[in-house]
């Protein structure tokens, strides 16, 4: 999958145990390693998951009735095992059970016993997992096994973490303020799966460090006819703010089983990045999939055929809307963008340390290459999520010359792999003084001399 294109590796902290994810870590680091592959791992935290307990299957009839209590000890009923659900669910709610295989609707509850009636026939199974579209409840945001996942995922130093079931920037302060009193920051990633995060998007995206459009539950939480639209606006908003955004789910489904995808998978892939993702993920597709290698090969395909013809010139004019009026590092980044296309610059180097003025120029879209040099390894690996951004390494530096010279000689070090010639044009920017995150202000224009120039 490395050797396919694969960037970042999502450890999923809803399935497998702890033993199961340090050898999966172990295993994705060597690997990386020996193929010299810049890979960024994201631990995925569960969050409030709502499941149902446990029991046998049962077949229901479209208009049977089925009753729930806490633990299913009162006769007649099945466990449903949320005390926040008996205290939240009104007669007329909707309960769409799994990935959407039942529905049942609340005809009365009592705060002991809930009473609902299925909308389809079909079997109800033990522990499957429940939306309750439009129901707001109480459950925390961060369970229990999120902060003992939350302290493995900070032990091993993961480079992302990803909150599920996000409903607004304070769930997103919380966890923030967990890893901080552990000493880390690692940045924080919203799943955008339930209709609370939609009310609160702009929140969300201010206080996250990226988002994901998790279209599995978002597409169960809210009215399946609107997640095309719910899915623009979600990457419009990451964008706006300078996140990448994640889009995620079903993106390639019919590869879990078929070495070729549908069509219409592949028009999804490739309008999700004419509107602006950073990246598409597969789930199933390479976690239980028959052909996982061959699904990223084929989203990598798809994604470089699509930016092949990707609407450079749109985005262009976007520009300066996208910025903050009065902000020095959007109008810097703005700018490196305008000048590299207006020269006809070969690439666009951006020297960094925590990847933030990478970000604000790959969500300008430039149809100049840019490549992001860093003396952290750990740097290279966040830039792994954003959109067209290749990453060198550099020495350390101490000055801001000493950042041009060690971007430029960084540069000239892979000068076979990027292909320059002696005149090629490089616009360089930066901030000074270097290290400082958020403070872009410098724009240097440079003339490759070739990389074996003379003293
Ligand atoms: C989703 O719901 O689309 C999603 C990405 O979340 P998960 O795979 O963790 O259910």
């Amino acid at each position: 999958m490395m050797k396919a294109g694969m960037n970042v590796a999502r450890i999923n902290f809803s399935h497998g145990k702890a033993e199961d994810h340090m050898e999966t870590i172990a295993r994705l680091r060597r690997i990386a390693d020996e193929e010299n592959v810049v890979l960024a791992l994201l631990g995925d935290l569960q969050g409030p998951k709502i499941r149902l307990g446990e029991f046998e299957t049962i077949y229901l009839n479209a208009d049977d009735e089925v009753r729930f209590s806490l633990d299913g000890s009162v006769e007649g009923t099945l466990g449903l095992p949320h005390k926040e659900l008996f205290d939240a669910l009104k007669a007329g709610a909707k309960m769409i059970i799994g990935d959407g295989e039942m529905d049942l609707e609340v005809i009365s509850n009592d705060g002991t016993v809930l009473v609902c009636k299925s909308i389809y026939e079909g079997e109800l199974k033990q522990r499957k997992g429940i939306n309750t579209p439009g129901t707001k409840h109480s459950i925390p945001a961060i369970t229990k096994k999120d902060r003992e996942d939350l302290a493995f995922i900070c032990q091993f130093e993961l480079d992302f973490v990803a909150l599920s079931f996000v409903r607004s920037a304070e769930d997103i302060d919380e966890l923030r303020s967990l890893m901080e009193a552990q000493g880390k920051s690692i940045p924080i990633i919203a799943k955008i799966e339930k209709f609370e995060a939609m009310q609160n998007l702009k929140g969300i995206a201010k206080a996250a460090n990226g988002m994901m459009v998790a279209r599995g539950d978002l597409g169960l939480d809210m009215p399946t006819e609107q997640l095309p639209m719910l899915q623009k606006e979600i990457i419009s908003i990451g964008n706006r703010y300078g996140i990448p955004v994640i889009t995620a789910t079903q993106m390639l489904a019919s590869m879990e089983t078929s070495p070729r995808p549908t069509r219409a998978e592949a028009s999804d892939i490739a309008n999700a990045i004419l509107d602006g993702t950073d990246a598409v993920m597969l789930s199933n597709e390479t976690a239980v999939g028959r052909h996982p290698a061959l699904a990223v090969r084929t989203m990598g395909e798809i994604a470089q055929n699509t930016e092949k013809n990707f609407p450079y010139k749109a985005w262009r004019s976007k520009r300066k809307s996208i910025a903050k009026l009065g902000s020095i590092s959007d109008a810097i980044s703005t700018s490196s963008c305008n000048l590299a296309e207006q020269i006809n610059a070969k690439m666009i180097v951006t020297s960094t340390m925590s990847g933030y003025t990478a970000r604000h120029i790959s969500r300008h879209r430039p149809v100049t290459p840019i490549y992001a040099v860093t003396p952290l390894t750990k740097t290279r690996r966040r830039l792994a999520l954003l959109w067209g951004v290749e990453c060198i390494r550099m020495g350390q530096i101490e000055s801001t010359d000493e950042m041009i010279a060690e971007s430029i000689s960084a540069i000239e070090s892979e000068d076979t792999m990027l292909n320059l010639k002696p005149g090629d044009l490089i616009v360089l920017t930066g901030g000074v003084p270097f290290g400082r995150t958020g403070h872009t202000n410098l724009i240097q224009v440079h003339e490759f001399e070739g990389a074996n120039k003379p003293d």
